[in-house]
């Protein structure tokens, strides 16, 4: 079943008529819902904008509280997409897919199949990749029954696992925070505390550890904590102190809204440069927060872009062997961002939204000029 934006939000109105937050992020341009009786599938797929190419994203599969939260969370994420492909440079859109988890369930292969066959009605304007709770493995069920899926594993054709090209990402945005605040992008000396080091933490942390940085790390799982003490040279901090710790450059890279009013006013550091997505728990309140502390904030969505411009290299093979420079150009940008910061002083994610907004509206235009 194909919902348009018009019949999407009759939908929504009539289900849901007290409740407006959808209406407040008008501009998808498709959003689709998707069930299976047989398989217990309940998927949805929004498209918020396809004008640099064809939308990808991630697939997430989560419990949510009701069609409702999922929802949100589509029409949330797939804005989010949009403009990370665009401010990073790539010719592709944004979209975003999420399962409808039911208690107790799993991902089996009949469904993972099920979902790849209503991707592949889309026709590939939504190309699918794995996200929270979804794997490479599971994109091996869900390219049975599609081309429109990416984050294959390299044995396969794909790209293999993302993670160390997003550490490779917020390592150079991280260079270039220093650059703006200290004037050198040298980051040997510099204290960097990561909190998170699961697969891009831990990635990061070896990056930076080769540059002698002096890094602390904060995971609440031991075994992470292990892997991470036992292969490079980092000290240990309690996750609920790492935030506070007197930092040159702090890197959220565990869950999202992390930053929000009680750990702005703690934070100990010059730059926050992390891969968690949505980082900031209000967007419009904690970046401007960030800004009074005068805090440099590197934008989630262009800090952790490396593992997407990696991904991507499935859709076009010949940028393949070019990933590497690809990822270092996210350096030119972030310094752009925050340079516009200090010229109009506003939140910097703000900023990088305008640019990426600027972009898709400039190939718009240029359309419509036809
Ligand atoms: P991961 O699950 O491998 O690692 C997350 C780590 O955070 C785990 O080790 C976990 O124990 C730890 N953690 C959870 N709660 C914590 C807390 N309160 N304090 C400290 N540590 C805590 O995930 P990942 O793939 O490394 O991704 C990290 C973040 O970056 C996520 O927000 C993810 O959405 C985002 N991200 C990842 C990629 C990628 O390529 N993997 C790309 C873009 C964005």
């Amino acid at each position: 079943m194909k919902i348009t934006e018009q019949t999407f939000s009759s939908y929504i109105f009539s289900n849901y008529p007290n409740d407006t937050t959808h209406f407040s992020q008008k501009g998808h341009e498709q959003v689709v819902y998707f069930q299976d009786e047989t398989t217990g599938l309940q998927a949805i797929v929004g498209i918020y904008d396809t004008t640099l190419g064809p939308a990808v994203g991630g697939l997430r599969f989560f419990e949510y509280q009701d069609e409702r939260e999922a929802l949100k969370d589509v029409l949330r994420l797939s804005r989010g997409m949009t403009y990370k492909a665009a401010i990073a440079g790539l010719d592709f859109g944004g979209g975003k897919a999420v399962i409808m988890k039911k208690k107790g369930t799993t991902l089996t292969e009949a469904l993972l199949r099920k979902y790849g066959a209503f991707i592949e009605r889309l026709g590939g304007y939504y190309i699918t990749a794995p996200d929270y709770n979804t794997t490479m493995e599971h994109m091996v069920d869900i390219a049975k029954s599609t081309r429109h899926v990416i984050g294959l594993p390299v044995a396969l054709g794909g790209s293999g696992d993302p993670s160390e090209h997003t550490a490779y990402g917020v390592y150079i945005a991280m260079k270039a925070s220093a650059k703006q605040v200290f004037g050198t992008d040298n980051l040997t000396g510099k204290k960097i505390g990561i909190a998170g080091i699961g697969k891009v933490g831990y990635s990061l942390a070896q990056l930076l550890c080769q540059e002698q940085a002096i890094v602390y790390v904060a995971d609440i799982c031991a075994k992470r904590l292990k892997a991470v003490t036992d292969s490079c040279k980092v000290e240990v901090v309690a996750a609920e102190h790492l935030h506070s710790w007197p930092l040159d450059i702090y890197a959220p890279c565990a869950l999202g809204a992390t930053l929000n009013n009680t750990t702005i006013p703690t934070l100990s550091c010059a730059a926050v440069v992390g891969s968690a997505n949505n980082q900031l728990a209000d967007q419009d309140r904690d970046g401007k927060l960030l800004l009074q502390r005068g805090i440099v904030y590197v934008p989630d969505f262009l800090a952790n872009a490396g593992g997407l411009i990696n991904a991507v290299t499935e859709l076009e093979p010949s940028a393949h062997h070019s990933v590497k420079q690809r990822i270092e150009q996210l350096y030119t940008i972030c310094l752009d961002v925050l340079a516009k910061v200090v010229n109009s002083p506003r939140p910097a994610q703000e900023i990088a939204q305008e640019m990426a907004i600027a972009r898709i509206q400039s190939i718009k235009n240029a359309q419509v000029g036809r």
